[in-house]
């Protein structure tokens, strides 16, 4: 082990960052507006405002601020977890015998187990401070719902989460955590909700989707006094509250002088991964230096590498304002894969438009393969990891073995965005050999495409 360098590096409470960066300052061509599905109109302030808390609707539209002040609460909050730590792969890379040094962020060291506490805490901070009762909400695999429940019990808000059906009966006990922590959960779809009321009709028995339970905590929120919605990735908002991540990490890599070379993060509606290169993708825009940035998603949600850079729905109720994103169609159900918090059809408007400028690459991997980089990296590194996470596991080996080959010394980053205690379902699919790797055809995107709104 490197003597000058600590194996894992945690930032003293005064080098913490004070402030968010919002990477949208240094775009030269922003994210397109949201615009209103009714006149086809960009969203206007008031409009946004009656949906989401004000002060974070304002975020959501600011391009220009770069830095913005972190409020002391939310500072104070984020004592309780973090820093989180920078940890160099020194058993991983042994292991793997590459040259490459790897270094991953560690985002689980919390009760709800993942990054998403970051922005649960700003938005449930700002619905307070707003005088709002509480706030609604959809979950998958159940970690932002976790997230969201923990910062409105700290701040005494009302907390509805629409929890997809079939992770509520998956994941027993993840709805526990949720319920422990004072929140109102509800399988989606429900009966509680005029549009969950249609999509049961329509679809009998469905075990229920992201986009489903969007739309449930929406109608909600709208329709109950005191309540706005608030969404756990995919949002500029969110990423902004997620720099904080990309924030504490380079702070720690200027400190003892690394420079990563590749910086790998998994993908679902962008959010970790927004956080995670948006100070380092800030340098590589004003021309300070260069990095390659790799988003990684599932075979069986290939929103980046076989989506469309289009207008779409946020929701399948379509009920939420237009984004222009890579999607694969607000229509598309991804098959059962087991990393859930990346099943989402569409990505954040940040990220597709780095993307589509390449700025940043994507790839997609099938989740054998996910879940044997996995367990390789939790018998060697000791951490079990999230199987969202593994993605970004995943292409962080498959680039240090490249490593191995051409001998480079690259410096390879990772995010490890959360711990898989809540996953061993999927585990054990694997584990028994029973697992399988969906990937949609092109007929299936083709047939979903052809239903995007025309804009
Ligand atoms: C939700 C989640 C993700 C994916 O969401 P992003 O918004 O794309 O970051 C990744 N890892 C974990 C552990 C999650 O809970």
């Amino acid at each position: 082990m490197d003597k000058n360098i600590p194996y894992k590096i945690y930032l003293s409470e005064d080098e913490l960052p004070k402030q968010w960066y919002n990477v949208r300052a240094d775009m030269k061509i922003k994210p397109a507006p949201l615009l209103d599905p009714a006149t086809g109109k960009p969203v206007t302030l008031d409009q946004m405002s009656g949906i989401f808390c004000r002060e974070l609707a304002k975020q959501e539209f600011d391009n220009d601020t770069p830095y913005i002040d972190i409020p002391a609460e939310i500072l104070d909050f984020y004592k309780m977890y973090r820093p989180a730590p920078l940890v160099r792969a020194y058993f991983l890379e042994k292991a793997l015998g590459t040259p490459a040094k790897i270094y991953y962020k560690f985002e689980g060291n919390n009760t709800s187990g993942s990054h998403k506490l970051n922005s649960a805490i700003a938005q449930a901070y700002y619905a307070k401070k707003q005088g709002l009762k509480g706030v609604t909400t959809e979950t998958g695999a159940g970690q932002w719902g976790t997230a969201l429940s923990m910062a409105c019990s700290y701040f005494g808000l009302d907390c509805k989460v629409y929890m997809v059906k079939v992770s509520y009966e998956q994941k027993p006990f993840r709805r526990e955590v949720m319920r422990t922590y004072g929140a109102d959960v509800t399988p989606s779809p429900s009966d509680t909700t005029e549009v969950g009321r249609k999509i049961l009709a329509e679809f009998p028995g469905t075990t229920g989707s992201l986009g489903c339970a969007i739309s449930e905590a929406v109608e909600t929120a709208v329709n109950t006094e005191g309540y706005r919605y608030v969404l756990g990735s995919v949002l500029s908002q969110v990423l902004l509250h997620q720099s904080i991540i990309g924030l504490e990490t380079m702070a720690a890599c200027d400190k003892y002088g690394i420079k990563p070379d590749i910086i790998i993060g998994c993908a679902g509606g962008g959010s970790n991964l927004g956080g995670l290169i948006s100070p380092f993708m800030g340098r590589k825009l004003r021309g300070e230096a260069d990095y390659r940035f790799i988003a990684v998603e599932p075979s069986s949600c290939p929103s980046l590498t076989r989506g469309k850079y289009a207008y779409d729905f946020c929701d399948t109720g379509k009920v939420c304002p237009l984004q222009k994103m890579y999607t694969l169609g607000s229509g598309f159900i991804p098959s059962a894969n087991h990393a859930g918090g990346l099943r989402y059809h569409g990505m954040s408007a940040v990220l597709s438009e780095q993307y589509d400028e390449g700025l940043m690459e994507a790839r997609s991997v099938e989740q054998t393969s996910v879940f044997e980089a996995a367990t390789q990296f939790a018998r060697i590194e000791g951490t079990l990891p999230a199987p969202e996470s593994s993605h970004a596991i995943r292409v962080a080996i498959d680039e240090a073995l490249k490593c191995k080959e051409t001998g480079e010394e690259k410096t390879i980053l990772f995010g490890l965005t959360g711990t898989g205690y809540f996953d061993m379902v999927a585990y054990q699919k694997y584990n028994d050999g029973v697992m399988m790797d969906y990937i949609p055809t092109d007929d299936e995107l083709a047939k979903s495409f052809a239903k995007l709104p025309k804009i």
